[in-house]
């Protein structure tokens, strides 16, 4: 084994050996990867030992910083007793425990685990499909999802996926499914109000469920935050409503708060700020604080009644090598022994509200507009951005020591809840210099 020498050593070998995620690896020629030899609390530091705040929380998992010594202690306590045992035909403690209190989170029960989100929603349609063929409705087999909705990159998530950069080149592999309306209000028109606009995206969800319930299994959501696309920030109303509407015509609705949930919006999970609950709820990401790959999807009762039956082509026939992962389960406890001890969704709504107003020189710039926030989100679109913008911007957001990756001409904070007024001051500084040095490279 060669030992990593430097920075410059462990890009060229990454180059050589990895094949980096969503990336055309060609542009990396004139683009550095960003060498990561450790981290702790909000920042990243290199192997020279220049120094990152994670401004988007590694891909939106991490919540209470790196390095966390509880996360660290759990898992490591876990791996005295048990690290990993098969879920099918056996059980342990951490797996038990993790399900019972998220079943007391959401309302729902009966947790099915998965690996990374993608996987949590192939579970999530899977089921619901199943649900109605067991009832003795298999033509309820097709989906609803929102435009501009992100639910994961494998084939069935893509189905409910409408990002073209993700979805076109595997188009013919990929269902047909319906696409309503985003309740986006950026896409109201300048006579709408975004209630106005609301009330004609649920029109459209309302036309497209009236016309082929018969055929549709479930409405599958991100609550509140449409998060691939650019952070799109909608109404609650429109998911009472939508709620309202799936009973209306008997579809199933999948709440996605694999991006929103863990305290992301301000409340323990989205859909609280709309008083709904979904019938089935998809988690990941920051359910073990950014630690160990964990998903799992929880149902209502009925979900499950509905498969438990003597013959087992009515089971729920689904597994993953590493479903129940005890090491991640035990991560996934101290995650929410985390929120009940800091009293978490408390404390963030305070630093969110102090972090508004470090930010808020931000939201007063003229390049600036759309600028929104929901909980530990920040989010703002730039008028008139230069095509290269995201790339120049994500560069110059580096050389002010700030990780931030725009999506388009949206840039969006998503940092971990740990973030001082100090450190967010250094990500406004490196916003303003970063917009300034965009528009001058362009
Ligand atoms: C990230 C994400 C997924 C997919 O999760 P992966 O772990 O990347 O597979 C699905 N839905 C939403 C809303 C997400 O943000």
């Amino acid at each position: 084994m060669k030992k990593i020498q430097s920075n410059q050593d462990l890009l060229e070998r990454s180059l050589a050996a990895v094949w980096h995620p969503c990336t055309q690896m060609k542009r990396h020629e004139t683009l550095p990867l960003v060498p990561i030899a450790s981290a702790n609390g909000v920042w990243l530091t290199d192997c020279e030992g220049h120094r990152f705040i994670d401004g988007v929380s590694s891909w939106w998992v991490n919540l209470f910083g790196h390095n966390e010594p509880r996360i660290k202690a759990a898992i490591s306590k876990q791996m005295d007793s048990v690290e990993h045992v098969m879920l099918a035909g056996f059980t342990h403690e951490p797996v038990v425990q993790l399900s019972e209190q998220l079943g007391e989170l959401t309302g729902l029960g009966h947790a099915f685990y998965g690996s990374d989100g993608a996987s949590a929603t192939e579970i999530a349609l899977k089921m619901s499909a199943h649900y109605w063929r067991n009832l003795g409705q298999p033509k309820k087999n097709r989906f609803v999802y929102l435009a501009d909705s992100y639910h994961g990159e494998t084939m069935g998530a893509l189905s409910v996926t409408d990002v073209p950069i993700f979805r076109t080149a595997y188009a013919p592999l990929v269902r047909e499914n319906f696409s309503v309306l985003s309740p986006d209000p950026r896409l109201s028109r300048k006579d709408e109000t975004p209630e106005q606009y609301t009330a004609r995206a649920l029109a459209d969800l309302e036309r497209v469920l009236a016309e082929h319930h018969a055929e549709i299994a479930a409405l599958i959501v991100e609550p509140l935050v449409q998060g691939a696309v650019g952070m799109a920030m909608y109404l609650p109303e429109y998911l009472a409503q939508a709620r309202i509407l799936c009973d209306q015509y008997g579809v199933l609705l999948i709440a996605d708060e694999i991006a929103v949930g863990f305290g992301r919006t301000g409340t323990m999970f989205a859909c609280e700020q709309a008083a709904i609950k979904p019938d089935l709820i998809c988690l990941s990401k920051g359910i073990t604080a950014g630690y160990l790959p964990l998903a799992v999807v929880l149902c209502r009762d009925e979900i499950y009644q509905a498969f438990y039956a003597d013959e087992s082509a009515k089971a729920f026939l689904h597994s993953h090598s590493y479903t129940g992962n005890a090491l991640a389960c035990a991560a996934a406890l101290a995650t929410l022994q985390i929120f009940r001890d800091d009293d978490v969704i408390v404390q963030n709504r305070a630093k969110a509200i102090a972090l508004n107003a470090v930010f808020s020189p931000i939201a007063a710039l003229p390049q600036v507009k759309n600028w929104r926030q929901r909980g530990m989100i920040w989010a703002f679109d730039v008028i008139d951005a230069p095509a290269t913008f995201a790339q120049h911007f994500f560069q110059n957001a580096l050389k002010a020591g700030v990780l931030l990756r725009p999506v388009g001409n949206t840039v969006y904070f998503m940092p971990p809840y740990n973030i001082t007024e100090q450190e967010a001051v250094q990500i406004r500084q490196a916003v303003l210099y970063s917009l300034e040095q965009a528009f001058k490279s362009a």
